[in-house]
C-alpha cells in the first residue's frame, strides 16, 4: 500500500519545477499590469461611452499592442481623411530632403476647409490646423511611387497607383487604409521622433491639442496635454452621414503611454476631438 509519506514526496517532486521558477519576473509583473489596466479601460469606455456610432481602438504607445477596442471591422481600409497628413508630409520630405516651404493659405481661394484661410503657415502649424492648402501645395506632384517607401515604412495599406496629389493627404477618398494600420503607424510616428521631420510633425499634434483642431482633447483633459490629429473622412456606416470624425491621440504629450483612436458617426474631426478627450480622461481617472 502506498504510504501518505510516498503521495507527499511524490507531489513534492511534481511542484519542485513550479516552486523553483520563484517569484514572477519583473516582465510578468508588467504584463499582467497591463492586462489588469486594459480589462478595466475596455469596461469603463464601454460603460460610458455606449454609443454604437462611437468607435475606438486603445493602444500602448511604446510597444503598438492592443488593450481595447470596439471598432468593427477594423482591419479594413477605409477612407481616414487628414490622418494620413503625417505620412503625405514625410512622403514629401523623402523627395525634397526633408525642406519643408512655407505657404500662405487663403482659405477658399486654395482649397482649404477654412472660408477665410490659416495665412502663413509651415509644416507644424498646417499639421495643427489641418490646412488643405498647405497640404494641397505640398502633394502637388506627389505620386504613388514616392509615397510606397513611406506607407511601407509605418505598416500603412499602399495607395495605388491611380492615387495623386492631395488624396495622399486624405482629401478624397481614394487612399484607404485600415483603422488598426493606422493607428499602430502612429505608435511607429512616435519611435521616430528623433527625425526633425517628425519632431516638426509632433509639434504640430501637440499645438493641435493646445488651439488646433484637437483642442477639444485638451480641453476635456484639463490637467493632462496630449498630442493630436484629427480628420473628417466621407461615412462608411451602413446609415451613411454627410461624414465621420477621426482623432488620433497620444497621452501624456512629453512621453506618450497610450494611443487611443475614435470615429464618431456624422460630426467633423474636431468635434470627435471631445469624445476622445473625455474617455482619456475616463481611463486616466
Ligand atoms: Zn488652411
Amino acid at each position: 500500500m502506498v504510504s501518505v509519506k510516498h503521495i507527499l514526496v511524490v507531489i513534492l517532486i511534481l511542484l519542485t519545477p513550479i516552486v523553483s521558477r520563484g517569484r514572477p519576473d519583473a516582465e510578468q509583473v508588467t504584463a499582467a499590469r497591463t492586462s489588469l489596466f486594459a480589462q478595466s479601460a475596455a469596461q469603463a469606455l464601454n460603460r460610458d461611452f455606449p454609443d454604437a456610432y462611437v468607435s475606438f481602438l486603445l493602444l500602448d504607445a511604446h510597444t503598438g499592442q492592443l488593450l481595447a477596442s470596439r471598432w468593427e471591422h477594423a482591419t479594413v481600409p477605409i477612407p481616414l481623411g487628414s490622418l494620413a497628413k503625417p505620412f503625405a508630409a514625410l512622403a514629401y520630405g523623402e523627395q525634397h530632403e526633408f525642406h519643408y516651404p512655407s505657404h500662405t493659405c487663403r482659405g477658399s481661394e486654395t482649397g482649404c476647409w477654412r472660408p477665410g484661410g490659416h495665412g502663413d503657415v509651415d509644416l507644424a502649424s498646417a499639421i495643427a490646423f489641418s490646412c488643405n492648402s498647405y497640404f494641397r501645395f505640398l502633394t502637388l506632384d506627389l505620386t504613388a511611387a514616392d509615397v510606397l517607401p513611406t506607407a511601407s515604412q509605418f505598416g500603412l495599406d499602399l495607395p495605388d497607383s491611380s492615387t495623386q496629389g492631395g488624396e495622399f493627404a486624405g482629401l478624397g477618398t481614394r487612399w484607404r487604409i485600415s483603422p488598426l494600420r493606422m493607428a499602430q503607424a502612429y505608435v511607429e510616428l512616435l519611435g521616430e521622433r528623433h527625425r526633425p521631420a517628425v519632431r516638426q510633425i509632433l509639434a504640430g499634434m501637440e499645438q493641435s491639442a493646445l488651439r488646433g483642431t484637437g483642442a477639444e482633447v485638451d480641453r476635456a483633459l484639463q490637467s493632462e496635454t496630449a498630442l493630436v490629429k484629427t480628420g473628417t473622412a466621407a461615412c462608411t456606416h451602413s446609415r451613411p452621414a454627410p461624414g465621420d470624425g477621426f482623432v488620433v491621440a497620444l497621452v501624456p504629450a512629453q512621453d506618450p503611454r497610450l494611443l487611443l483612436m475614435v470615429r464618431v458617426h456624422g460630426v467633423p474631426g474636431s468635434v470627435a476631438a471631445r469624445t476622445a478627450g473625455q474617455m482619456l480622461r475616463r481611463i486616466e481617472e
